[in-house]
Order: C-alpha cells, then sequence, then structure tokens
C-alpha cells in the first residue's frame, strides 16, 4: 500500500515496500499499517492523529514512558562532545562511569559489566564468556547448555538454540549438544494464579534428568528468563528457580538469567533475581537499560568468574569477543541519565507498589468470553484466550487490533495478550487498559 505523505507528518515515508519489518506479518501489516509518529509519557500518538495508551512501554523498553527530556538532552550533549570512540584497546570515561552505576544497583557479586547491543548479544555474550571460564577452570568438557522450551533470548544463533520456540528454530542450523528444560506453563493445575502458582517446582528436577542422561561434566550452563515475556508470560511456580539454582550448584553448571524482560523493575524490584532472591551467575539486559532510546544491552558477570579469566601475560587480550559499539558512548549517556530517572522516581521499586493493584484489575477480565487463564506478576500480565479452531492465534491479533483501535496498544502472542505498561503508569491508566479490554473481548467470537 502506498500513503499519501500529506498523512505522515514530520515524515517522508510515503510509501511501505523498502523496510522489511522484522518479526511481522509483511504482507498483512503493509495492506492495513499501524503507524505511530510521536510519543510522550504513557502515550503514543498514530499517524492519524490518535493517542494510543502504551500498554507494553513499546517493546518491554521504555520503563520510564517517552521522551523523557534528560535523556534526550545526555544524548545530545554526548553526541555533540564525543560522538564515537573504539573501546578496543581504548577507552573513554562514559562507559566506565557507565559501568560503576550499574555495579551499584547489580545483585551482590555481580558487579562485572559488559556491553552490547542488544538483547541478542547480550545472550550470546553470556554463553560465549561461559565456554570460556568452564575452559579456564579446567572443565573444558562442558560445551553444552540447557534451555528450556517456550524460552526466547533473541535471534542469534545461540538465542535460538537454547531459545524453545519452534518457528525461531525450525529454518536454522543450531549450535549442537544443546537440550531443554520443559516449560513451566500450566494452565490446567494453575489457571488464574495471582503471581507464582503454588503446583510445578517439581519441574526443575528436568534438569537432574538432563545431567543424568548427558553428564554433568558436559554441561556448560542453564539459561532460563526468571519470567518468559515473549511466548506469553510464564511466571515460575514458587520454589522452582530455587531448585534450579541449587541443582546448577551441585554439579557445577553455571546459571544464567536472561533479564532482559524482567531488568530495571519490570517486577517491582531492580531485578528478577533480587525479585526471587536467588543469585544466577550472568544475568542479560537490555531494553529498560536505556529505557529503550539507544539501542545497548549489557551483560551482569559475576566478579569470579571475570577474575577467572584474568590470567595469561599482561600484554594478551583475555577474551576475544566485543562489539564496535561495546560501551558507545551515546547508549552510556542514554542509560546514566536513565539510572538517574530510575533513581530519582523510584521507578526500580514503583511496580511493587502498584502490583496489587495491577493484579487485581487484569483479573477483572476473568469470565470474560474464551478467557482461559490470566496471569500476573511486577507489572506483567498475560490474558491467554482458548484458540479458534484451525487458527492458532487469530482470536488474540483481533483483539490486538481491535484494542488498537480503541486507543490501546498490547502485545499479542500466539493466543496471549500481553501487557507490560511503563512503570510510571497511574491508578486511572491501569483501569483505561483493563476497561478497553473488557470491551474488546465481548466484541471479539
Ligand atoms: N532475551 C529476552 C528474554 C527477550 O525478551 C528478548 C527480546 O524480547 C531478547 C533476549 C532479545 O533482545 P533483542 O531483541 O534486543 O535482541
Amino acid at each position: 500500500m502506498t500513503l499519501d505523505a500529506a498523512v505522515l507528518p514530520r515524515s517522508n515515508a510515503s510509501n511501505l515496500e523498502n523496510f522489511w519489518m522484522p518479526f511481522t506479518a509483511n504482507r498483512q501489516f503493509k495492506e492495513s499499517p499501524r503507524l505511530l509518529v510521536s510519543a510522550k509519557g504513557m502515550n503514543y500518538t498514530s499517524v492519524d492523529g490518535k493517542t494510543i495508551l502504551d500498554g507494553t512501554a513499546g517493546l518491554w523498553c521504555v520503563n520510564a514512558g517517552h521522551g523523557r527530556r534528560q535523556i534526550v538532552e545526555a544524548v545530545e550533549r554526548q553526541l555533540r562532545t564525543l560522538d564515537f570512540a573504539p573501546t578496543f584497546q581504548m577507552g573513554h570515561p562514559i562507559a566506565f562511569d557507565f559501568a560503576e552505576r550499574l555495579a551499584a544497583i547489580a545483585p551482590s557479586g555481580l558487579d562485572r559489566i559488559f556491553f552490547t547491543g542488544s538483547g541478542s548479544e547480550s545472550v550470546e555474550t553470556a554463553l560465549k564468556i561461559s565456554l570460556a571460564y568452564q575452559r579456564a577452570i579446567g572443565q573444558g568438557t562442558r560445551t553444552r547448555f540447557i534451555g528450556r522450551e517456550r524460552g526466547y533470548h533473541g535471534v542469534g544463533f545461540g538465542g535460538i538454540s537454547v531459545g524453545g520456540i519452534v518457528n525461531n528454530r525450525r529454518t536454522f542450523t543450531q549450535l549442537p549438544g544443546v537440550d531443554h528444560l520443559r516449560h513451566t506453563l500450566d494452565i490446567e493445575r494453575n489457571a488464574f494464579s495471582k503471581g507464582q502458582a503454588s503446583n510445578g517446582a517439581e519441574l526443575a528436577d528436568e534438569l537432574e534428568r538432563l545431567v543424568a542422561l548427558h553428564g554433568a561434566e558436559t554441561i556448560a550452563a542453564v539459561i532460563v528468563e526468571p519470567v518468559a515475556g515473549s511466548t506469553g508470560v510464564l511466571i515460575p511456580p514458587r520454589g522452582y528457580l530455587q531448585r534450579l539454582r541449587a541443582i546448577c550448584d551441585r554439579h557445577g553448571i553455571l546459571l544464567i538469567f536472561d533479564e532482559v524482560i524482567t531488568g530495571f523493575g519490570r517486577l517491582g524490584a531492580p531485578f528478577g533475581a533480587d525479585y526471587f532472591g536467588i543469585k544466577p551467575d550472568f544475568i542479560t539486559t537490555a531494553k529498560g537499560l536505556t529505557n529503550g532510546s539507544i539501542p545497548m544491552g549489557a551483560v551482569f558477570v559475576s566478579r569470579n568468574i571475570h577474575d577467572a579469566l584474568m590470567t595469561g601475560p599482561q600484554n594478551l587480550i583475555e577474551l576475544f569477543h566485543g562489539y564496535t559499539y561495546s560501551g558507545h558512548p551515546v547508549a552510556c549517556a542514554a542509560g546514566i541519565a536513565t539510572l538517574d530517572i530510575y533513581r530519582d522516581e523510584e521507578l526500580l521499586t514503583r511496580g511493587a507498589k502498584l502490583a496489587d493493584k495491577w493484579q487485581d484489575a487484569i483479573h477483572e477480565l476473568k469470565g470474560l468470553p474464551n478467557v482461559i487463564d490470566i496471569r500476573t506478576i511486577g507489572l506483567i500480565a498475560g490474558i491467554e484466550l482458548a484458540p479458534r479452531a484451525n487458527t492458532p492465534g487469530a482470536r488474540a491479533y483481533e483483539a490486538f487490533v481491535k484494542a488498537f483501535e480503541s486507543g490501546l496498544l498490547t502485545r499479542v502472542t500466539g493466543d496471549v495478550i500481553a501487557l507490560s505498561p511503563p512503570l510510571i503508569i497511574e491508578a486511572a491508566q491501569i483501569d483505561r487498559i483493563v476497561s478497553v479490554l473488557n470491551d474488546v473481548l465481548k466484541r471479539v467470537d
């Protein structure tokens, strides 16, 4: 479809053909596009001038809300001062400053920071450092990774291999030797649980089974999302993550928490690791790191792991890994301004204050047509609909389109409507989200 340039203020995008859109049904979208042209606070404005309440913090990333002046000014200042400088055998102060600020809010001991450009790169980085560490401590036979069904760890070859989403995997070659835990969603036993469900901690024992099958001495690391977002909000049952940590400890296996979604306050604590009271060996992050403003990721690495790799002759590179944009000065400036906002507005813990209101409001949707489960934790919700016969995903997609037409941005994955609003959300906006969905779900057959 070709759009009249007149309806695209501040944009020259008069045709939609050239941008091959990611994770999008391109032909369907281009026939009937949804375009956003500006954003402020909790709201987007669409190309036709409508206000759209952001129920998803963009893509789980704009935790402090849109258009934050401090971030804009920090980015502009940095671009004027030092637009780019290498971090290979060179450095610039702001990257060290940002790493120090991140270390200060990290769970204790996870204070060595490796910068990347995205969540996918953070995952590849954590996987590679796991291998390097195991080798450095004389455990070079540990080359296997364990992921989990329905896990999402980005789109690199490592990430899709440890991930558990068939559509992301079947077309592509994968890493050898990867195995998967079962996912933890159990609607039959746990439907409409508020927060963590009580059934399912024993699913962590799957790791013992995989250890028995492959041999602990072949396994480098386990990677899981503390709360899986991308495949429809899968909340770990009570006790599950603790059990996983204990089994990893027992067998010398590293534990990677992929917190690209749960990092930076989404659960009402700075990290999922804080929320669940578990210390992983790595935390992978991106998204909320810069409030979504400039692409960047960061891996929080245990100091022990870092130190084990700081060996050999002083003149040799210790880890043959890194990205041109690792510690990009402009992204660091955006990140520091973001951390200032999080600190000044207490956003990393604000979700804890709103969680009860959020949970109660979202659970009011129970009983509406086709709603078979509702899952909530922190400022996350998943509303699962029964799939239509032979067309899985179609019902939730229709709800997503209708919600958008009613001025609410949601995210759909399979037949789950996922919500993850900016952490600045107010009670009245929570009510509005629920009221729009209430109306929409009555109109979706
Ligand atoms: N890991 C998790 C848990 C994610 O949710 C995502 C993205 O949604 C990623 C990794 C990949 O991040 P990116 O899209 O920035 O590469």
